[in-house]
């Protein structure tokens, strides 16, 4: 093999002060064994991103660069913008100065002895490799039912994912650059990466359980999540409100000849119940098919805003190359 290439971890953190002390350990050894195998060069680093937390996380990371500048670095947002927005800030900020970047959740999830396979597998060609979860175990019954119905929901939706793939992935410096080019704010990596194509491949691991700490998913940001999912990635939904609503015209053809035929036939006087169901029913069709095109315009309301989608507070990184400074 040629020299050892750069590899930089981002890692999203928000409210994760249980764990960073841990995770950054567990990554340091990884790291070194990888270097030592001289799989990845010594230039590689790790970037934890501050997500606006409210608690310790910020001045914990920049307790861990100021131990170890030439191996851990610090992306502070702003404000809490959310775990996507987290991941692609630091995949941004890394873009030029690494060879691929691995992404990876802060509370030891994702399996950390992984990394080797992913990192073997951009070696053998792979621009991008996915980390599947191979069984979830863990998960209790509601989460691995949820989620699993969500990726297959995704699937009739028209939405190109990779089966129980979350955000555990590697991707070459190539595949960063061209994640650049999409200017979308709704982000949903996991859709918008499979979007990118380049030659790749999956590589499997068990989930673990979380850490320490709690999760800062709960179903909430979960159904926004998978809304968002769905509605950045699929026309579907308006596709079928055309489809249902062909197919209620055809019923109230067939609707308003039943009446016409229970007019002359005399016996019509017992329709009452009838009315007041279709009523209910094309009502809530009604607001139902509404909804799905107002989710819609919500989207194109703050895209064509173009907002920032995050904003880096601090990027603290030896020997101290911070794309954001010389940009303003
Ligand atoms: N996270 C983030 N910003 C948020 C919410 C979560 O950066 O607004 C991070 C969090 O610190 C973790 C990762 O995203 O590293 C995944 O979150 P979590 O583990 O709580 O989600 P779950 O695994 O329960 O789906
Ligand atoms: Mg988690």
């Amino acid at each position: 093999m040629s020299t050892p290439e750069i590899l930089y971890m981002v890692v999203p953190c928000y409210n994760e002060e249980e764990v960073l002390h841990e995770t950054a350990k567990r990554l340091k050894e990884k790291y070194q064994s990888l270097i030592d195998r001289s799989l990845i060069s010594k230039e590689s680093r790790v970037v934890f991103v501050n997500d606006g937390s409210k608690d310790k996380t910020w001045s914990i990371i920049q307790e861990l660069h100021e131990a170890d500048p030439s191996f851990f670095s610090g992306i502070n947002l702003a404000h809490n913008s959310g775990h996507q927005n987290a991941v692609l800030s630091g995949l941004m900020t890394v873009k030029d100065i690494c060879d691929m970047a691995i992404t990876m959740d802060a509370d030891l999830q994702d399996d950390i002895n992984t990394i080797d396979a992913m990192v073997e597998k951009y070696y053998e060609g792979n621009q991008v490799v996915y980390g599947v979860r191979s069984a979830r175990d863990t998960d209790t019954f509601f989460k691995r039912f949820t989620a699993e119905g969500f990726y297959k929901f995704m699937k009739v939706m028209g939405a190109d994912v990779v089966f129980n793939h979350a955000d555990f992935r590697l991707m070459s410096r190539r595949v960063l650059q061209e994640l650049a080019n999409f200017k979308e704010v709704n982000l949903f990596l996991r859709g918008m990466v499979p979007l990118i194509g380049f030659q790749s491949c999956s590589v499997f691991y068990e989930r673990a359980e979380r850490f320490a700490g709690e999760s800062k998913y709960p179903l909430k940001k979960m159904l926004a999540f998978a809304i968002n999912g769905i509605t950045s990635f699929s026309v579907k939904p308006l596709k079928l409100i055309t489809s249902v609503g062909g197919i209620m015209s055809i019923v109230s053809v067939i609707a308003i000849l039943w009446s016409i035929i229970a007019k002359i036939g005399g016996f019509s006087e017992h329709g009452w119940s009838s009315t007041m169901c279709s009523i209910w029913f094309i009502g809530g069709l009604q607001l139902l098919a509404l909804g799905i095109i107002g989710e819609y315009i919500g989207k194109i309301y703050s895209e064509v805003k173009a907002r920032p989608r995050f904003i880096v507070a601090d990027f603290i990184n030896e020997p101290g190359d911070s794309p954001y400074k010389e940009e303003k």
